[in-house]
């Protein structure tokens, strides 16, 4: 399978690129007759497209469902409940839903963390998107043996999966899993170089009883002393870090989740972007899950980054729209050890067209400031992950089929959460 996108703008220029298999294999004039499928890129401006490096996202079934309140409150009588009822039918179409909306946002990978895996494969084969799956560990939980099965389920038959999906080991966080289960998911992180993810340091609360059970260690030093820290570990929302903190987290290499939509609907706090920046910390950006965003846009991810990095600064000049759009992109591709996220010459083809004639995108004086600060989602016309079309001008295959199914799914499971 081959595609020309034939004059399109790349980098402010007018040009043609090709794809053969999964590869950006040229870019310059081409012949079109070379090619199973040309795009007519006229009315297009090509960009790498997005990877989220952190989301739920079978969670859409929950959007809306609980808003604004008290996290415990939220987590104890709302979400919990809701998901102790969901089973894998619900997990597949709640992916498939979410799925559906990062393709419209142009995002092409998520690093997920949940649990009935199964219906998240399937979503994922089916969707066309990349994803790395966590092999999900939580100690407190009624089903903790049901997780640990799934997992090895899941790694069993890990040769079987499209060459689109990573297997992580994610266990949930400190506060949920002990010492022993955070040693073994290190070793086996390490011997298999698999990525690790896991929540760090998301509230003050998680800080201060860190602190206080393991001899005045922060969550990223307890962390450090047990071996979980290295360029394979995503820590999400690492909000509550000190100097040191940021000093041992530049040092491992770890990659560090940006989720302010979530941080501030929740009042988490912030991840210090400027300071981590500054200090050498990898930073990538994600959506957290879709019951405390309440999407998966990574352009409203990005506006909120940049402004909230303002505020935490007492300065507009927080983070630059570089830097913004860079952890959105290939900062997020590479640490995911994914060969993508910049538009060249021998990296995977994921690739996002633009509608040049969008009203948010006029004038261009500066394409990354469009896209930091005026665009969203309805700018994106075609979507192209691994060298395949997954929408085009707008239009994605089975998109009915899978609304239809996610509201059934999310009616069944209120109802059986009401009792
Ligand atoms: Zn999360």
């Amino acid at each position: 399978m081959s595609i020309l996108i034939k004059q399109v703008e790349l980098n402010g220029k007018r040009t043609d690129i090709a794809i053969e298999g999964n590869l950006i294999t040229d870019i310059g004039p081409l012949d079109d007759a070379c090619f199973d499928t040309v795009i007519d890129g006229s009315y297009s401006i090509a960009v790498p497209a997005f990877y989220n490096c952190h989301t739920h996202s079978p969670m859409t079934l929950l959007r809306g469902y609980a808003d604004d309140m008290e996290l415990m409150d939220w987590l104890n009588n709302h979400i919990w409940p809701a998901e102790a009822k969901l089973q894998e039918e619900d997990i597949y179409w709640g992916t498939r839903l979410a799925c559906m909306e990062m393709i419209h946002s142009g995002t092409v990978y998520f690093n997920d963390m949940y649990f009935l895996l199964s219906g998240t494969v399937r979503a994922v084969e089916e969707s066309g998107l990349r994803a790395t799956i966590g092999m999900f560990l939580n100690d407190a939980a009624p089903n903790r043996d049901m997780f640990i099965q799934e997992g090895k389920e899941l790694w069993n038959r890990r040769d079987t999966l499209s060459k689109r999906i990573q297997l992580s080991i994610a266990p949930h966080a400190i506060y949920t899993c002990n010492e022993k289960t955070l040693r073994e998911c290190a070793e086996m992180s390490e011997k298999y170089g698999i990525q690790l993810h896991i929540h760090v340091s998301e509230t003050m609360f998680e800080f201060n009883q860190c602190k206080e059970q393991h001899g005045g260690m922060t969550p990223v030093e307890y962390l450090d002393t047990l071996g979980v820290l290295s360029e394979r570990t995503f820590a999400a929302h690492s909000v509550h870090v000190r100097d040191h903190d940021m000093e041992i987290l530049a040092a491992r290499g770890v990659h560090c989740v940006f989720n302010p939509v979530s941080n501030l609907k929740l009042m988490s706090g912030l991840l210090p972007l400027r300071k981590m920046l500054d200090k050498g910390v990898s930073v990538t950006l994600g959506t957290d899950g879709t019951s405390s965003n309440n999407n998966l846009s990574m352009f409203d991810e990005m506006k909120v980054a940049s402004l909230v990095s303002k505020l935490a600064n007492n300065s507009p000049i927080g983070a630059q729209v570089d830097e913004i759009y860079k952890i959105a992109t290939q900062a997020g591709a590479e640490a995911s050890g994914l060969n993508a996220g910049v538009i060249e010459k021998g990296r995977l083809a994921d690739i996002v067209l633009l509608d040049a004639n969008s009203p948010q995108l006029t004038p261009s004086h500066n394409l990354v400031s469009n896209l930091v600060y005026s665009a969203d989602t309805s700018c994106v016309k075609t979507v192209i992950c691994d060298g395949r079309i997954l929408m085009r001008d707008g239009f994605i295959e089975g998109e009915a089929e899978v609304i239809e199914n996610a509201r059934r799914c999310a009616k069944r499971l209120m109802a059986a959460a009401r009792g």
